[in-house]
């Protein structure tokens, strides 16, 4: 990885400077350490976070760290890409009066010391003499295969990528978590024992059947696909936005942005993309979305910070086709919308206004309308839920001895991180229940000499 000065990486570095040793005791003196914290509910992996904080205040960073990976292999991540302000932090009764803890930050701080210090958790458990192949090193996946290892079981991660990592290494924002800090959590997933093995394509590389020979159990956590197509002509010249992210992760000094740039969506990827087209140097950049921005489905606080960033919105406004000029891209031709009546998404429904075009001027169309269900549903005959892969309160999918987690699996609510660790967490118990009849597996909790 390119080190000194680069200007396009300066342009996207982590946006959050970590807390001064001061400043972490100041936030972690104000915590009230609430019983039955409302935070700790509030956090989809139920991290123990008044404890986390009261260790900060004594000084024990390591214990703090041991609490955290209790509850989450993947702290340092969450850290950066949890959407706090709806979780943790948006629970906080301090929030009602004064500020929120800073909750994300001090995981943060204690989740840096790990990593310096390499106070990482450690397998105690005696081998449980179970393989599992695991198919995905996203979060899901690593969360999944760590916390098995944690049990004693052997596993396996296979990753048809050659980082692993999944959307943390290869699809968020630079911004809010930088490349390196999602490699090296997977790193210390291995060092627990896991296996992973890069560069190998399930449905591709190896087959189900050969798995089912060789595992107790096989693991699918391979997550989404990538943007679906828009079906207008031109299409072929606009850029995927899983890309256009990824390109700014691995190479943002080679990238081309355009002097004025579309970006057609309104989630938390399309918010992402346009903020890297107008940090690296796009001069106008706007957000085009067929609803208001009170259907938006982006996080208020990153709509908020789009705006912050000087990113411009066209709402009410339905891609028609791309114009070209001497076979470069000059604009989107977009028809007027007018809202009528809730459809399935509980939204207003769009309705183009026939007559209505318009040009909207643009010389690079950058498209982020959410992510394709995985091919491998159908090749697999795996039943589906909304087209996601059918799981039961066990994460049992319909093929026996095959478990699924994470994104490819998220039916119902939006899907981010913390919910694929929790699925890995969940899923890990789960099988080890089936596989070896008892419930627990490794003591959850830090070790007397972790804990002060
Ligand atoms: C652009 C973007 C930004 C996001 N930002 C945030 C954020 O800031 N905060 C947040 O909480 N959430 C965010 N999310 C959501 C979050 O990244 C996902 O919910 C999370 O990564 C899901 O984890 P996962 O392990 O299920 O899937 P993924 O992270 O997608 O990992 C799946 C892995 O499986 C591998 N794989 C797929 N098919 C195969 C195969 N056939 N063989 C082998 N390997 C395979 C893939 O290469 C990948 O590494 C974002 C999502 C996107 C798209
Ligand atoms: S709700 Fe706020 S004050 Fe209470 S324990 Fe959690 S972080 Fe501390």
């Amino acid at each position: 990885m390119e080190t000194g000065p680069n200007p396009a990486r300066n342009a996207l570095a982590e946006l959050l400077p970590p807390l001064t040793a001061q400043a972490a005791a100041v936030e972690a003196d104000r915590c009230l350490y609430c019983y039955d914290a409302p935070c700790t509910h509030a956090c989809p992996t139920h991290i123990d976070i008044p404890r986390f904080i009261r260790k900060i205040a004594t000084g024990n960073l390591r214990g703090s760290a041991a609490t955290i990976y209790a509850s989450n292999l993947l702290g340092a991540t969450c850290a950066r890409v949890c959407p706090v302000q709806e979780l943790c932090e948006g629970a906080c009764v301090l929030g009602a009066d004064h500020k929120p803890i800073a909750i994300g930050r001090l995981q943060r701080y204690a989740m840096d010391y790990a990593r310096e210090h390499r106070a990482f958790p450690a397998v105690t458990a005696a081998p449980a003499g179970r393989s599992i192949a695991v198919i995905g090193a996203g979060p899901a996946g690593l969360s999944c295969a760590g916390e098995l290892a944690r049990r004693g079981h052997a596993a396996t991660i296979f990753e048809k990528r050659p980082l692993p990592g999944g959307l943390s290494t290869y699809g968020i924002i630079g911004l809010r978590e930088p490349q390196e800090i999602a490699i090296e959590e997977a790193r210390m997933i291995e060092a627990l024992g896991v296996k992973i093995r890069t560069g190998v394509e399930f449905g591709r590389d190896i087959t189900l059947a050969q798995l089912q020979n060789e595992f107790d159990a096989v693991v699918l956590s391979v997550g989404l696909g990538r943007t679906p197509a828009l079906g207008i002509a031109g299409e072929e010249a606009i850029v995927d936005g899983l890309e256009f992210i990824e390109e700014s992760k691995t190479a943002p000094e080679k990238m081309r942005i355009g002097r004025d740039v579309i970006v057609i969506g309104a989630g938390n990827t399309a918010i992402d993309c346009a903020t890297i087209a107008r940090r690296l140097g796009g001069g106008r950049v706007t957000m085009v979305y067929r609803r208001t921005d009170r259907e938006m489905t982006c996080y208020r606080h990153e709509y908020e910070f789009a705006r912050g960033e000087g990113i411009e919105f066209r709402f009410l406004s339905q891609p028609q086709r791309v114009v070209f000029d001497g076979g470069r891209v000059a604009g989107l031709v977009c028809l007027r919308v007018e809202l009528g009546a809730p459809d399935a998404s509980g939204r207003p429904a769009p309705r183009t206004v026939p007559g209505s075009e318009f040009v909207l001027e643009a010389d690079q169309i950058v498209k982020a309308v959410g992510q394709e269900k995985p091919a491998l549903i159908a090749q697999l005959g795996l039943k589906t839920k909304k087209g996601f892969i059918a799981v039961d309160e066990e994460f049992r999918t319909s093929i026996e001895g095959v478990y699924a987690i994470g994104d490819c699996t998220r039916a119902a609510g939006a899907a981010s991180t913390v919910m694929a660790v929790e699925d890995g967490k969940l899923a890990a118990a789960a099988i080890h229940k089936a596989l070896c009849g008892t419930e627990a597996g490794y003591e959850r909790q830090p070790s007397a000499a972790e804990v002060r």
